[in-house]
This record gives structure tokens, C-alpha cells and sequence, in this order.
């Protein structure tokens, strides 16, 4: 397919192309525009096949529904079964603007557009073209980010160019969008306003006009086994290649925290890239530093991040480091994308910089197969590092030696288990420079029940942003030799983790 690039010139000629590109939606076709958030990829969202179309150019998941984009307020009524007086409130304050809300569905919108959930999306955008094209194509399109799914969401019709040529029928080039952020997403089908996603318009500016909204606990909470309830949250998303790792704390331990890490690569032979403001540029010595904005102006950070975290992908940088962004205002909606671009690592310095882990612990259920063999491929790979290996177990009644099938698999790689006995987990194989990795969740949920007080507790999985471990437990040795290959993975990944936070 061929992808027509058409570019508004803000005069007379603008008509043509805009009413090329409604016809274009209105035959079912797939157009790029800009938004006064980020870029969308449209199409006819009164038409399912249309619809489905976006999926496949974006390589989204079926079960993330998509945002219904109206121009006029009248539009409405076709396209949800009620109307809520708190979404009237909102929408006369705020649109047309960076603002979703949903919407309990009419019959009018079909399933393969909200993903199969009785609730819609809807959003009627701030900016003159998006609205044009709206009306040009119909009144009603479906506009997800026009971003390869994962990846960071557009800016600039090159993003969309780079991400989608060849696989959508236009683009239409509006210049560089004014916000950056994706628009802040309210649900209003419930009893209570609740934000799935913070965005421009923030909390305190939603209090204003309807009092009490809630954030979706998801957002808050930095415990990864709570589900968003915006399907779409709980992807992983904006992820630049190298790895990102956010650097959080007082300014200054920041940037010294942040040498001390591009040092320690540039000793290695690996490069790291820093994020940093204009304020404080000049401190960082690393050979790649990319200002993201002024912390005087936080608009500009927003307007910037999702382009240097595409920009980094065409840099030679092993892996990046930020600094953070939290404040009141829109620091919330750029910290949320920029931790999800991150696979939520966060190092948290204080003074004196942050200390190293002086023991990695796995906590299995009965701590005699994949604990203990964690273990010993762990103890292996560390051989003559500072850190001292150990497995326990949450289940132990009393010492069991390991299981055979486990031990055999070991011994063919190598590696003995020589004397491991079983051994419950107790308080004091714990504490602070304790990195506890445990084999499923709901290990990781009974540490952090009885031992509310222990901070680094993640399962392996979590911790080796990896798929998740399948269990040998009870299977035939071939289940045991299979595990082992995907726990050394992990392992691996585990220790560039610790490493890359400069905790190893
Ligand atoms: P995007 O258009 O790429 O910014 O993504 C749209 C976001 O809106 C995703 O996170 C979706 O999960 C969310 N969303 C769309 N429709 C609904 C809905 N009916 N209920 C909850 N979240 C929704
Ligand atoms: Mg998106």
C-alpha cells in the first residue's frame, strides 16, 4: 500500500486535501492526523471492518479498545445509552479538548471497537484540522495513537511515517502537535468519577468542576498485580530498544548518581545516554545527554518525551537513564508514560547515594526445585561477587534434601547442589540490602503480608521483565531440563537488572 502524505498549510488549499482524506474514511480507509495531543490513526468507527483494520496497522491487542473521536456535541447521543450530568459539566468546560470519557455504549457502536466492553470512549479533540477531518469523514472516528503498538506514541508526521508507511492510506501532516501526552481518560459509566489515565487535564482541574475523582488504583500503586481499568494500561508501552532506568531523588544526588552510573558503563566499554532539563545539563559528563525541557516550564517536557524516547532508538546508547519528573501538576501524566517507557525501574537515591545488595534471596513454596536451583544457577553466574545466594521456602515443615529430578538436571549443567536442604524463610534472612525474588506471585503477596517492612521483594518474573516461569513441578525430567534453560535467562536478565541499577 501506498501512503499518501498530504501537509496543511493553515490556507484555502487545506479544503481539497481535507475533504480527500474524509472521503478516504468514509470508504474505510486509514488516515494519520493530528491532534492536539499526539497523532491518531482514524478510521470509521461506525464500521467495524474499518475499525479492524487499525489493529493489524498498529499490531494492537484486540482487547484494547479504542477512543471515539467526535467535532460536535450533538454527535453524542447516537453513540452512547445515557449521559451522565457530570459528563455534561465536563465536556462543556473542557472540549473541545484533551479530555476522554466513557461512556456506557449505545447499539450503534460495535464490539470490535471497545474490545468487546459495554462502555465507549469518547473524546471530541482540541484542534482545528482533527475537527474538520472529523466532520469530513463522517462525524465519528475511531483514533488510536498512530504509533507502531509499544512504542512511543507520535509527535510529528515523521514518527507516523516511520512507524506506519506502507501500511495506512494517508497521512496528513499538521506540524508538531502542542501537548505530547495522551489526552487524561475519565470514567463516568460508574458510581464515582475515577482517572484511568492522568493526562493534560489533571486531577485538580476535573475536582474543580465536578468535585471528588478518583485515581484508578492501578496508577498509584507501584504493586504490578493490581489490572488498570483501562485495558490498555496494563501493556507495556513506549519502550525505547536500550534499557531505561529513572533516577529519582534530591537534584543533586541525582546528577551525581548519574555520573557515577555512565562512569561505571564507559568502564565496561558500554555507552549510556542521559535525560536530563536545561537546569541541569551543564553537571553530566556522559558523551549522549538529551535535554527534555525546563523544569520552569513542564509543558515542554511533556512536548518532548515520546520524541527523545524515539530519538534514543536511533542513538548508539546501550541503555538510558533519566532523571524524574514528579510535581503536582502535569508531572503526574509524564511520569506515568515515562515509568511504563521504563518497565517501572526506578532507583531511589538519598544522600550518601544508594547502597548495593549484599544478599539475593529466592523464596519458592517448598524450597526443593526451582528455589534451590535458582539458586545454584544464580550462585554460579556471581561466582566472586559481592553477594551472598540463597533459596528458601514459605512451606517447610521440616529439612527435605532437593528433588532428584531438579538435582539431575543440575548436575548434567554443572552445577551442585551439594548438601541443599530445605529451609523455611525466616525474618532475619531478610532486610535492606536483601534483593527477595520469589517464583510466583503468590509467594511475592505473603512476604509482603507478613513482612510488611521488607522493601525489595518481586517475583522473578517481575524483577526479569521476562515471560513467566512454567512449573516442572510434578512433570518428567524434560519439564525440569526446560525450566532450568528458562531460569538461567532470567538470571541473566536478573543480574543486568541489579547491574544497570549500580546494586551489584
Ligand atoms: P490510545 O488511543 O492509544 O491512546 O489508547 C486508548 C486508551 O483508552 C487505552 O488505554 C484504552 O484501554 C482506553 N480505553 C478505550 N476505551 C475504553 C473503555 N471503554 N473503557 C476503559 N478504557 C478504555
Ligand atoms: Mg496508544
Amino acid at each position: 500500500m501506498v501512503t499518501t502524505i498530504v501537509t496543511i498549510r493553515g490556507d484555502e488549499s487545506d479544503e481539497a486535501k481535507i475533504t480527500q482524506a474524509g472521503e478516504m474514511l468514509k470508504e474505510g480507509k486509514l488516515v494519520a492526523f493530528p491532534t492536539e495531543t499526539v497523532y491518531g490513526l482514524g478510521a470509521n468507527a461506525l464500521d467495524a471492518e474499518a475499525a479492524s483494520k487499525i489493529y493489524s496497522a498498529k499490531g494492537r491487542p484486540s482487547d484494547n479498545p479504542l477512543i471515539v473521536h467526535i467535532a460536535d456535541w450533538d454527535a453524542l447521543g447516537l453513540i452512547v445509552s445515557e449521559i451522565p450530568t457530570k459528563a455534561r459539566m465536563l465536556a462543556e468546560k473542557f472540549w473541545p479538548g484533551p479530555l476522554t470519557m466513557i461512556f456506557p455504549k449505545s447499539e450503534r457502536v460495535p464490539y470490535e471497537i471497545t474490545g468487546g466492553l459495554d462502555t465507549v470512549a469518547v473524546r471530541m479533540p482540541g484542534n482545528e484540522t482533527a475537527l474538520r477531518l472529523i466532520r469530513a469523514g463522517g462525524g465519528y472516528i475511531a483514533a488510536p495513537s498512530a504509533n507502531t503498538s509499544g512504542r512511543p506514541s507520535t509527535t510529528t508526521a515523521q514518527h507516523v511515517k516511520d512507524d506506519l508507511d506502507g501500511k495506512i492510506d494517508m497521512i496528513v501532516d499538521g506540524g508538531e502537535v502542542p501537548i505530547g501526552l495522551e489526552s487524561t481518560i475519565v470514567d463516568l459509566s460508574g458510581e464515582n468519577p475515577v482517572i484511568l489515565r492522568p493526562g493534560y487535564i489533571t486531577q485538580e482541574m476535573l475536582e474543580e468542576v465536578i468535585g471528588k475523582v478518583q485515581m484508578d488504583e492501578a496508577l498509584i500503586k507501584e504493586d504490578s498485580n493490581i489490572v488498570p481499568k483501562a485495558p490498555g494500561m496494563k501493556y507495556r508501552h513506549y519502550a525505547p530498544k536500550a534499557d531505561l532506568l529513572v533516577v529519582e531523588g534530591k537534584q543533586e544526588d541525582v546528577v551525581a548518581k548519574i555520573n557515577e552510573l555512565v562512569r561505571e558503563k564507559a568502564d565496561h566499554g558500554l555507552t549510556a545516554g542521559v535525560i536530563c532539563t536545561e537546569e541541569t545539563e551543564p553537571y553530566y559528563e556522559a558523551e549522549i545527554v538529551r535535554v527534555i525541557g525546563s523544569r520552569e516550564d513542564e509543558a515542554s517536557i511533556a512536548r518532548n518525551l515520546f520524541a527523545i524516547l524515539r530519538e534514543f532508538d536511533d542513538l548508539d546508547a546501550d541503555g538510558i537513564y533519566s532523571e524524574s519528573f514528579e510535581s503536582p501538576g502535569l508531572g503526574q501524566a509524564i511520569m506515568n508514560r515515562l515509568l511504563k517507557a521504563a518497565g517501572h525501574q526506578v532507583l531511589k537515591v538519598g544522600r550518601g547515594g544508594i547502597s548495593k545488595y549484599s544478599r539475593l534471596l529466592f523464596v519458592s513454596s517448598g524450597n526443593t526445585s526451582v528455589g534451590p536451583m535458582a539458586e545454584g544457577i544464580a550462585r554460579k553466574k556471581l561466582e566472586g561477587r559481592a553477594v551472598e545466594i540463597l533459596s528458601r521456602g514459605l512451606v517447610v515443615l521440616f529439612p527435605e534434601p532437593v528433588n532428584q529430578k531438579a538435582e539431575a538436571v543440575m548436575i548434567r549443567n554443572g552445577i551442585r547442589l551439594d548438601g541443599h536442604m530445605s529451609r523455611r524463610l525466616a525474618r532475619e534472612d531478610m532486610g535492606d540490602g536483601c534483593l527477595v525474588l520469589t517464583i510466583d506471585k503468590k509467594q511475592k503477596e505473603e512476604i509482603k503480608k507478613v513482612y510488611p517492612e521488607q522493601s525489595s521483594v518481586f517475583t522473578l518474573e517481575e524483577y526479569a521483565r521476562s515471560q513467566p516461569l512454567s512449573s516442572p513441578y510434578g512433570g518428567e525430567l524434560a519439564d525440569y531440563g526446560r525450566c532450568f534453560e528458562q531460569l538461567e535467562q532470567m538470571i541473566d536478565k536478573v543480574i543486568r537488572r541489579m547491574e544497570w541499577e549500580g546494586r551489584l
